[in-house]
């Protein structure tokens, strides 16, 4: 294990915007966790979690010890007649992993194909998307306890998840470092394309109803919609789609008849982030180097020489104006550093 000091982060978040580390470590066992653990309690420094950076704002240099667990692989720890339970090492590039799972026959991660990340970071937020979401195929995951020094198992239902959300985002932040994730996946090769734009992009394709043509398709429909963070910096969707009361929902139908809004658990309603953006004529906006990407408003993007304080300042422009004009409130999805 080599702590490095001084170690530019530029190339470690999507966004690329410059941050150095104090010290820098990438580590590949539980082991060398709680031996990094050891070194920042020494040493008295803040340790910051880093995967593929693809869910952060630096904002700032790190003051401390950015840890990066490098441990990757995908070992098969126990199976039954219709299912597989996998353990997969938190360093594991995520798409990579639903890839190789398509190659064996191990299905439920293709609605997630081409989510950026490792393994590691995909219970922290829970990772979702065309209508699936991490904790659908979750088992329980590995972690060193930072206050216990302690490898831990969390189950599903230690693990809180909710949109977006979970116990790492939660009371658990910084309580925990993943090690591991296992999951369990089915060996019968069933397609989820319960999510509207799936369905009609096979049937535009005349495709089957499969696994493997269903990742296909969610491959291509975000490479349409989002920008390749190796070309523009991003973080994916910059803001949470906000679940407000069907009161205020229906309050807010009258008044926008375009309003685009799922129903969620009893009494709310999950509204298009996107949609209320672009209302506010968001869409495309660019200032100094950064902006609000041109095919999906979701999204803000560096265009190179940006920096977090444009960034933010940026975001904090929409978040008002979208609190102006619809009463709605967005919380931001990356996490900021140091917070
Ligand atoms: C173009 C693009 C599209 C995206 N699309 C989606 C999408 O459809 N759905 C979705 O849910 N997300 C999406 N994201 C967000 C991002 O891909 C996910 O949140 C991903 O899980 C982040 O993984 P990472 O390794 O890059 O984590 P990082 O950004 O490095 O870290 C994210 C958080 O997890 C913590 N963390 C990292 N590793 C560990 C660990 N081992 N143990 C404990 N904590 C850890 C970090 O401290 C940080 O707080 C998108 C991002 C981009 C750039």
């Amino acid at each position: 294990m080599q702590i490095l000091e001084n170690y530019s982060l530029r190339e470690l978040n999507t966004f690329g915007f410059e941050a150095a580390a104090r010290y820098f470590v990438e580590v590949h066992s539980a082991e060398e966790v709680l031996e990094a653990l050891r070194f920042v309690q020494h040493h008295d420094l803040p340790l910051l979690l880093l995967g593929e950076g693809s869910n952060v704002i630096l904002a700032d240099d790190i003051a401390g010890l950015v840890l990066k667990l490098g441990n990757a692989g995908i070992e098969v720890v126990g199976d039954d007649e219709h299912s597989v339970t996998l353990r997969i090492g938190a360093g594991q590039n995520w798409h990579q992993l639903v890839c190789w799972c398509l190659a064996q026959g191990y299905y439920g991660l293709e609605n997630l194909s081409l989510i950026p990340g490792s393994v590691g970071a995909a219970p922290v937020q829970n990772i979702g998307a065309y209508g699936v979401e991490l904790k659908d195929v979750f088992h329980s995951l590995e972690a060193v306890d930072c206050q216990k020094h302690e490898l831990v198992t969390l189950n599903r239902a230690d693990c809180l998840f909710g949109y977006r959300e979970s116990l790492f985002k939660g009371g658990g932040r910084g309580r925990y470092i993943i090690c591991h994730v296992n999951l369990t996946l089915s060996t019968v090769p069933e397609a989820n394309t319960q999510y509207g734009a799936i369905a009609d992009e096979l049937g535009r394709r005349g495709l089957e109803e499969t696994p493997q043509s269903v990742s296909e398709v969610v491959c291509q429909l975000r490479r349409s919609k989002l920008p390749d963070p190796t070309e523009i910096g991003n973080a994916g969707s910059f803001f949470k789609n906000p679940v407000i009361n069907n009161h205020h929902c229906e309050a807010l139908k009258q008044q926008f008849p375009g309003l685009v809004a799922y129903p969620e658990a009893q009494g709310f309603s999950k509204l298009a982030a996107g949609w209320l953006i672009e209302q506010c004529g968001w869409k495309g906006v660019r200032e100094a180097h950064v902006g609000v990407h041109e095919q999906q408003a979701l999204v803000l993007v560096n265009y190179g020489a940006g920096t977090a304080e444009e960034l933010l300042a940026l975001a904090a422009r929409i978040r008002t104006s979208v609190q102006e004009r619809f009463g709605v409130i967005l919380e931001m999805e990356p996490t900021i550093y140091p917070g």
